[in-house]
């Protein structure tokens, strides 16, 4: 019998994620797959900055994942949310898709992610047509959909749902005659039904879901037996003192509380150069 089989999902979602998401999830885990679109996601922040997300990432998705309770009366809930940015350590453009699933019959949540640099997330600002259409091949246009405003990032009227050449042109030359400096503001369309790239990677991040729920509490058998801690404390190959790396992982069964350690996940001692010690 297959983890979820014979239970309902729901997705709360305008933005077409079952397109990728519903395959993955009904025949892995064997539930029946319910879109909720009576809510407008939008309202939770958008990534055009015309509302913007008032809370984490995680807790955007907790909130899609209640209203879609409320609105199907399903017991077990997915959402995805997604972040675009910069790579915390280098100038590269970076996404984090997180895929948070609730199942409300045993109060209990799990989430996979896809983490990386696959992302076209990209803007420019120009007054040149030739420019404009060298970035838009650059971002996979016109697979990938572009937003055009006026002037810079906060220009009026936002130009969506751009995804062929004609209406490319178009909203460009409207953009040019509002703007006051003649300039153009072109940015990537990040939602996952205007953008392949990032269909893929929410796509990714079920996946990982989904291989985290098939890891089983040997006890109990319950889904979902995962890392709910992780101890540092590797000693140093020198002298033996505890550094930050990693010394242990904890897994945690929520339903029995049945725990298993294990040791060195990453080898039994850390290079000298992490110890606070040796290489202060
Ligand atoms: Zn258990
Ligand atoms: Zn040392």
């Amino acid at each position: 019998m297959k983890v979820f089989e014979g239970r309902t999902i729901v997705l709360l979602s305008k933005h077409n994620k079952e397109a990728v998401m519903q395959p993955l999830l009904e025949s892995q885990t064997g539930c029946h797959f319910v879109v909720e679109k009576r809510f407008d996601t939008d309202k939770l922040g958008t990534f055009t900055r015309e509302i913007q997300r008032k809370k984490s990432q995680l807790e955007t998705a907790r909130q899609k994942i209640k209203m879609g309770i409320k609105l199907s009366k399903a017991q077990l809930a997915i959402a995805s949310e997604g972040s675009f940015g910069s790579h915390p350590l280098a100038p590269i453009p970076w996404n984090l898709e997180i895929v948070l699933l609730y199942d409300k019959n045993e109060d209990f949540e799990i989430f996979g992610i896809y983490e990386g640099a696959d992302t076209n997330f990209d803007h420019l600002v120009t007054q040149d047509w030739q420019e404009a259409l060298d970035f838009a091949r650059k971002i996979g246009f016109p697979d990938h959909w572009l937003i055009l405003r006026p002037e810079n990032e906060k220009g009026k009227p936002v130009y969506k749902d751009i995804f062929d050449v004609t209406r490319f042109e178009e909203a460009f030359l409207h953009c040019a005659k509002k703007s006051s400096s003649g300039n153009v503001f072109i940015e990537t369309d990040m939602r996952a039904h205007a953008n392949p790239t990032r269909m893929k990677n929410i796509g990714t991040a079920t996946q990982n879901l989904i291989e985290k729920l098939h890891n089983f509490c040997p006890i109990c058998g319950a889904y979902g037996f995962m890392i709910t801690d992780v101890i540092k404390g590797l000693p140093c190959e020198m002298c033996s003192i505890p550094s930050d790396l990693t010394l242990k992982y904890v897994y945690r069964c929520y339903k029995c509380k049945h725990t298993v350690e294990q040791l060195h996940p990453k080898g039994t001692t850390a290079s000298a150069q992490y110890c606070h010690y040796c290489n202060p």
